[in-house]
């Protein structure tokens, strides 16, 4: 397991995470595949946001179940949060 940094656009929103990198994946919603991302899965108890929490503002849409953080100053979308369903 290693930590990870990444950021928005303009280094206001800050984050770090815990990964093995163990798989890359991307998204069938409608906005990640307009963007062509890829992505990784993890436990949100193995990320932190070290700054910029404020300058965050979240887009939904569909059922508005997941959260889709953009930076308010760079606009850059650096991450999402899926709810756990369980079944
Ligand atoms: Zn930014």
């Amino acid at each position: 397991m290693k930590t990870f940094t990444g950021s928005c656009h303009c280094q206001t929103v800050q984050f770090e995470i815990d990964t093995d990198l163990s798989e890359l994946t991307t998204c069938d919603c409608s906005i990640c595949i307009k963007k062509n991302a890829l992505m990784i899965k993890v436990h949100e108890s193995s990320m932190r946001i070290l700054s910029g929490k404020e300058s965050l503002t979240t887009y939904q849409f569909h059922t508005n179940t997941a959260e889709h953080y953009f930076c308010k100053v760079c606009g850059i979308y650096p991450f999402h949060r899926k709810p756990i369903i369980m079944v």
